[in-house]
């Protein structure tokens, strides 16, 4: 079989141009997400490293070595700690401080002198195919770690490790057998290991930009559902994570029991020391009750100073003892003024109690009563004829 040198350049040059168009999506998308959504800059700056590096190599015997050969091979490693660089970023890692120098101290000179024979192909493509790897195979260890395993994530993962194989292999076969010559040597080996080198890239960056995208999903996601001051969850969330609840209690006839908290007298802590410190003493009752609460919990804001608690997998008598805890937690050691808390509660089969809705108001009725009888108190709803 023969391998046309015009077919890969062709390829290579389309491929090329593509990691560009990639990285002007990438550097776009690092204008338009939030300041949260880190590496996207990095990324850019990766893939369009390797489209420099792909023109000078397509102008090899048109300029001077020193350049296409060079200056590309430098440019490609670059690539890779640009793209590790932006993996580290978005997964809020931080990479040694020595990374970009020691690659730079290394691959500047030792490719200067390399690209003096043409005979030395193998050493640059040796370095290349170990240097490469390390920094796709670290990349692939910080999105396994601590990515977010969807197709973003999983289609860079087996790039990664499918474009490392490949270059350990090419490596392992110029020290094994050193001929051909050249980047565009008619040989298998060095076809697969080009194509799957400009390939990989491509869909590499592709992974990123998935990735990213999945990221900002998830943000807006998170945005959406907890509340800016407290951090429970918004009463649109509540809601929705509560109907799944209650159905999945009715499928598998396991208990479910509701908490709603009200602070007692709250107005007077904003009248007496202002809106900012109430703000604090509501911030500080989430916590102590998310600290009180052992088991997962679903904990809503479901007005002003009045929060509900849904307690998976929790009858009438435990139901009773975490309003009680919550009760008893809400006295100040953090310099805010006390604010007492009242307690309604209610079970998912207290009578006339099977829908979110029903589970919600007899909470609330036992609320009322906790109030009506002073305050600071845990109680249940009276149910007709009792
Ligand atoms: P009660 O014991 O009957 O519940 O009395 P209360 O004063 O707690 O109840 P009321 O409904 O009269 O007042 C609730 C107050 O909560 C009024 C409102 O300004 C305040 N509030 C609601 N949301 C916030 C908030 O996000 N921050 C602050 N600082 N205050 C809030
Ligand atoms: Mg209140
Ligand atoms: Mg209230």
């Amino acid at each position: 079989m023969t391998w046309s040198a015009l077919d890969l350049r062709v390829f290579i040059l389309i491929n090329g141009v593509m990691g560009c168009l990639m990285a002007l999506v990438l550097y776009s998308q690092s204008r338009s997400y939030p300041k949260s959504i880190h590496g996207l800059r990095e990324w850019a700056t990766a893939y369009l490293l390797a489209f420099f590096a792909t023109v000078l190599y397509g102008l090899q015997n048109t300029l001077h070595p020193l350049i296409t050969v060079g200056l590309a091979n430098v440019l490609l490693l670059l690539t890779g700690a640009y793209a590790l660089a932006g993996a580290a970023a978005l997964h809020g890692r931080v990479l040694p401080s020595w990374l970009f120098p020691a690659l730079l101290c290394f691959s500047v000179p030792a490719f200067a002198w390399l690209s003096t024979d043409r005979t030395y192909y193998h050493y640059r493509l040796t370095i290349i195919c170990v240097a490469l790897p390390a920094m796709l195979l670290w990349q692939a260890v910080i999105i396994g770690r601590f990515g977010d395993r969807k197709l973003g994530a999983n289609l860079s993962l087996v790039v990664l490790v499918g474009l490392s194989a490949v270059m350990l292999l090419r490596a392992y076969t110029a020290v094994a057998s050193p001929l051909p010559i050249g980047l565009y040597a008619n040989s298998p080996m060095q076809a697969i290991y080009l194509g799957s080198l400009n390939f990989g890239l491509l869909l590499s960056a592709i992974g990123a930009i998935l990735m990213a995208s999945e990221r900002l999903h998830i943000e807006l996601g998170q945005l959406a559902s907890k509340d800016s001051l407290t951090n429970a969850y918004t009463r649109r969330a509540l809601f929705e994570l509560g109907e799944n609840e209650i159905a999945r209690c009715k499928r598998h006839g396991t208990a479910l029991a509701a908490l709603m908290l009200d602070l007692d007298h709250f107005k007077r802590i904003n009248d007496t020391h202002g809106h900012p410190v109430g703000d604090k003493v509501l911030i500080d009752f989430v916590q102590r009750v998310q600290g009180v609460l052992r088991r997962p919990v679903i904990l809503g804001r479901y007005g002003g100073e009045e929060f509900l608690v849904l307690l998976p997998d929790t009858g009438r008598e435990d139901a009773l003892l975490a309003a009680e805890r919550i009760r008893q937690c809400n006295t100040s050691e953090t310099g805010l003024p006390v604010c007492t808390v009242s307690v309604g509660v209610a079970c998912l089969g207290d009578p006339q109690t099977d829908s979110l809705t029903a589970l919600i108001g007899r909470a609330d009725a036992g609320l009322y009563r906790a109030k009506q009888m002073g305050r600071n108190r845990v109680e249940e709803a009276v149910s007709p004829g009792a």
